[in-house]
């Protein structure tokens, strides 16, 4: 086997055929690694994220373009609210930070905000690296981080990752803050919303742990994170604190299965190119030649959704009935099937999944003729 180093050469060569001539790679950020995470299966996108394919303009080169992503207007209100939670030195953001996370700490009265202005995504990352470091030796002091840089490896390359904030707490651990503009009714939010800004969370957690664990001793990064939304219709801020263990957990999991991208990029038939500037039919044919794994969530967390979800229907696939619907059904993995071992016409009969199937279809049938009589 050749040495990491020139499977690594090797490696990245290979991604940038992936993306075609020219074509620059697109960056991975946050949203994208927990996107990934949401859907751990999927190896299309695996191989697209990791070599850095802008799936926006592959989608719309495919002819299902991407309704994915948010709206000027909803990031300008997003601004807006950010601004106003971090003003005045950060002191509301603060408060919230020791309300909901550190009651027992002294209050964050003159906390310090140190400049993290550097040329570049690389000197910005040494730069929160060395405030960090002050920050943990100041102990006793509360330290307010606002949108750090880390950095992750991600299949071999490093992704710069930008949390809302970062507060060092007179402990000296660490916290990731995310600010979300939807609303917090009666102290809790959207679950699914909720849900996505973990995700996200926890890959900060991520990068927050590797800067750590160059320290010595290494600091604590919290596990438990601070989302501040607007409070019921109003544009206070509040803030809740949430556990991303589990989160954190899935996406170590899956970064470790994107340095394995080597081996889908391995499978791919010689000369598989994914430049949306390919014909329509190429590109199609490079698409499908990576195996999917649809599900209705990838609505809210993929470029190629439309795409993807066109394809499954097509293919009568159940996956496009949801991931629970698609566990309860087994072996039969698409609609036709389901149909014929409901009536009987095939599955075996000692598949818990056909026998529920027929029971099914028998009571549907005795209701309907009870129905006509
Ligand atoms: S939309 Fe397609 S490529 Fe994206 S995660 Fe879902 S199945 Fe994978």
């Amino acid at each position: 086997m050749p040495p990491p180093r020139t499977r690594g050469t090797a490696l990245r060569r290979r991604l940038a055929e992936l993306r075609g001539p020219g074509v620059p790679a697109k960056a991975l950020d946050a949203r994208a690694l927990a996107a990934l995470a949401a859907n751990p299966g999927c190896s299309r996108r695996a191989i697209l994220d990791g070599a850095g394919v802008n799936k926006t303009a592959l989608a719309s080169a495919l002819g299902s373009p991407s309704a994915f992503g948010q709206s000027q207007f909803a990031l300008t209100r997003g601004n807006a609210f950010e601004a106003k939670v971090k003003a005045d030195g950060g002191t509301e953001l603060l408060r919230l930070v020791h309300e909901r996370l550190d009651p027992h700490a002294e209050p964050p009265a003159g906390a310090s905000v140190p400049d993290l202005t550097a040329v570049g995504p690389e000197g910005r990352t040494a730069r929160t690296a060395l405030a960090l470091r002050e920050a943990t030796a100041a102990a006793g002091t509360w330290t307010l981080l606002d949108h750090p840089m880390l950095a992750l490896d991600v299949a071999g390359s490093p992704a710069f990752l930008e949390p809302d904030a970062v507060v060092v707490h007179p402990d000296g651990s660490w916290t990731v803050v995310e600010i979300k503009s939807f609303p917090m009714l009666d102290g809790s939010a959207d679950p699914a919303k909720v849900g996505a800004a973990a995700r996200q969370a926890a890959v900060y957690v991520l990068a927050l742990e590797r800067v750590a664990a160059r320290l010595d001793p290494a600091p604590p990064v919290r596990h438990r994170v601070l989302l501040v939304c607007p409070k019921d219709f109003s544009n206070l801020p509040t803030a809740s604190a949430v556990d991303v263990r589990k989160q954190r957990a899935v996406t170590h999991r899956q970064l470790a299965r994107l340095t394995r991208i080597e081996d889908i990029a391995d499978a791919l038939p010689e000369g598989t190119c994914f430049s949306p500037e390919l014909p329509a039919d190429r590109l199609l044919a490079a698409v499908e030649s990576v195996p999917a794994t649809y599900a209705p969530e990838c609505l809210s967390a993929c470029e190629l959704a439309f795409h993807c979800r066109g394809r499954s229907r097509e293919a009568g696939a159940v996956t496009t009935l949801g991931r629970p619907v698609r566990a309860e059904l087994g072996a039969l993995t698409t609609v036709e099937d389901v149909l014929a071992a409901a009536r009987g016409e095939a599955g075996d009969p000692d598949d818990p999944a056909v026998a529920a199937l027929r029971r099914a279809a028998r009571l549907r049938g005795e209701a309907l003729e009870a129905m006509c009589r």
